[in-house]
């Protein structure tokens, strides 16, 4: 259980990150869009966006050499997993993990975060009620932002079924963006940058935007600015439906690929002006339209099957 208590451990020295990027050759790979953080009050705060996770277990996604990952071990979690797909960063995560053995858990997988089961990796924890307080878990990373941007839709789907690390309840996420992308997650209505991915995040968590780290906090500097996002899930989701039902109806209505009588009858049934524009319809009326879209399809058998990408079966068939 979290304890109010800020504690900290205090690692034995150790080399810098810099110089174990440098002792051990770790060049960051490009193609692998690695850029390293070495800034301690960087890593820190980033790990203070989180909350108090003294006595927490903790999941760090692509821990790379290892900055963020000893600012997470200073708060001395109860357990710390850390999941890198590089295995290059073996030895600088082992260095840790000898480092902080008296005080807590760590355990190294060296392994894609997507295949990752994270329901095994918590085995162990704590299982709240999904009404209760948050569980003493976090997600933390600096991910790639073609895999943090895929990562959280996946994590979306999970919080909806409160399948793998929300199966202990509502697990927190702390996570870097691209700060466009993290701009576009907690966009309101009406906001020029809202979009399906805004409307994703929303209807399941509370999204907040903590900070941004300029590009040149990083080595090798990206071409962009990265933004910190905290996302909560909500104790009460602003939709109860298959989470691949939703994500084809926002798609069709962002993307306006379905036919004038058929936004008209979907509208009209969700009691919502047909003329919005897609950036202007609030959370609660996306939800509405999406329960819309279920009455239609119970009422026109066939074609529910959201899954399917299929001319035939989807909301362009609704006519
Ligand atoms: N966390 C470190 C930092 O802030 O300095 C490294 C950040 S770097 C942007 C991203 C890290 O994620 C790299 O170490 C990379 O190898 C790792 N990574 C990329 N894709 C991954 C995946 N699918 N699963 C696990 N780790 C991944």
């Amino acid at each position: 259980m979290a304890s109010s208590k800020a504690v900290n451990i205090r690692l034995p020295p150790l080399p810098t990150i810099r110089d174990l990027v440098k002792l051990y050759r770790l060049r960051a790979i490009r193609q692998l869009s690695q850029n390293f953080l070495m800034d301690e009050r960087l890593t820190d705060k980033i790990v203070k966006a989180a909350g108090n996770i003294n006595n927490h277990y903790i999941c760090e996604v692509g821990p790379g050499p290892g900055g963020i990952t000893r600012s997470i071990i200073k708060c001395c979690p109860k357990k710390l997993i850390v999941v890198e797909k590089d295995p290059r960063f073996l030895p600088t995560l082992e260095l840790l993990q000898e480092a902080c053995k008296s005080s807590m858990e760590m355990n190294i997988e060296i392994e894609d975060i997507k295949k990752y089961n994270l329901e095994m990796g918590f085995e162990g924890a704590p299982q709240f009620s999904w009404f209760e307080a948050p569980p003493p878990i976090n997600l933390i990373g600096n991910l790639p932002f073609s895999v943090s941007t895929h990562l959280v839709i996946n994590w979306l789907q999970a919080i909806s079924e409160k399948t793998s690390a929300w199966k202990f309840g509502r697990s927190s996420m702390t996570l870097t963006f691209q700060k466009e992308v993290a701009e576009r997650m907690v966009a309101p209505v009406t906001h020029k940058q809202r979009c399906r991915l805004s409307v994703m995040c929303q209807l399941w968590c509370n999204v907040q935007y903590k900070f941004t780290i300029p590009g040149k906090a990083f080595v090798p500097k990206p071409d962009v600015d990265v933004a910190v996002v905290t996302l909560s899930p909500l104790k009460y989701p602003m939709i109860n439906l298959p989470f691949k039902m939703v994500e084809k109806v926002l798609r069709n209505i962002f993307n306006m690929r379905q036919k004038y009588a058929v936004r008209l009858k979907l509208f009209k049934l969700a009691d919502v002006d047909h003329t919005t524009r897609p950036f202007e319809i609030s959370n609660e009326e996306f939800a509405r339209i999406c329960y819309a879209y279920k009455v239609i399809c119970e009422e026109n058998p066939g074609i529910e099957d959201y899954n399917s990408r299929g001319p035939k079966k989807s909301l362009e068939a609704l006519s």
